[in-house]
């Protein structure tokens, strides 16, 4: 669904390649979080699969980019966006209407949906979010985890092929934040839609992510199965990104000799880890 090929940016004001080398090749339907520590283009790295680089940000751009095997540099950015659909890491100035119902079905009518299935999206929308609810609410009286699933259903009711979301749960608490993955990837599971999430909670992400992608300095340093990537917990945190509490914890108790050295990604996972060693 996404293949970049040797891809590398450097913003016009930039002097040196904001992000570079990059090869990343993701199926259809795969759940893909990328992770890095700030300023190492991970947004940028969005910006490449959704169009707005090249078409909004001018640069110097080397390689490729296809998304469902359109070349982003030659398609309009108006038949991109119909393919990726995208949630901005400040939804606040993503929302251009103050009710609910008419931020859904804003979008729907730019993007010429027929209207006798305005209606029927925009309640499946808002159902997929878990804020049918809401329907009827002003945005601004809502808390930061509804005004994002708000953003994610304005989205959804466009029916794109590749969501993209840049640090959507930046603001939200942790309960917020899970609710908001659980409610993403049920939708994508269902759907069988390409999510690709920039996120910071890296136990968040290891926990649902198919694929987890760490940027570095503009490079990708990983690109595998979570549990894979976190099996690299030293070089991780030499580069600022720490692993989840659980990970970290039957690391060290295998650094001691307690327990065999397996990555695990949740706490149940290194509950399982610690049975066996009191078995
Ligand atoms: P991250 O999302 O990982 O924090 P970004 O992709 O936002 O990283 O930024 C990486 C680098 O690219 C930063 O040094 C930033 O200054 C630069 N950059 C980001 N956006 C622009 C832009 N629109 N114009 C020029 N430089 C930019
Ligand atoms: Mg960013």
């Amino acid at each position: 669904m996404i293949e970049i090929t040797d891809f590398s940016f450097q913003y016009r004001e930039g002097g040196e390649p904001t992000v570079r080398d990059i090869n990343l090749s993701i199926p259809a339907g795969t759940f893909v979080g990328i992770t890095g520590p700030a300023g190492s283009g991970k947004s940028t790295l969005t910006y490449a699969m959704n169009g707005i680089v090249p078409h909004c940000y001018p640069g110097d751009f080397y390689g490729s980019v296809l998304v469902d095997g359109l070349d982003t540099c030659e398609t309009a950015l108006t038949d991109l966006s119909r393919a990726v659909g995208s949630v901005c890491q400040d939804v606040d100035s993503q929302f251009v209407t103050p009710v609910v119902e008419d931020e859904v079905l804003y979008g729907m009518e730019n993007f010429g949906v027929p209207r006798d299935e305005m209606e029927t999206r925009l309640e499946r929308a808002l159902a997929d979010m878990g804020i049918a609810d809401l329907r009827e609410r002003t945005i601004a009286s809502l808390s930061g985890g509804q005004k994002q699933k708000v953003a994610i259903a304005s989205v959804l009711a466009m029916e794109p092929k590749v969501l993209v979301l840049d640090e959507p749960t930046a603001e939200l608490d942790p309960a917020s934040s899970q609710s908001v993955f659980d409610l993403l990837v049920s939708y994508a599971r269902t759907h069988g839609t390409t999510v690709v999430v920039v996120e910071q909670k890296i136990a968040l992400l290891s926990r649902y992510a198919d694929m987890l992608v760490v940027v570095e300095g503009g490079r990708v340093r990983f690109a595998d199965e979570p549990r894979r990537v976190l099996a690299h917990a030293d070089e991780l945190l030499e580069i600022g990104v720490n692993c989840p509490r659980s990970t970290t914890l039957v690391n060290r108790l295998a650094d001691r000799g307690v327990c065999e050295r397996v990555a695990v990604r949740t706490v149940s996972e290194a509950c399982d880890a610690l049975e066996q060693v009191v078995a």
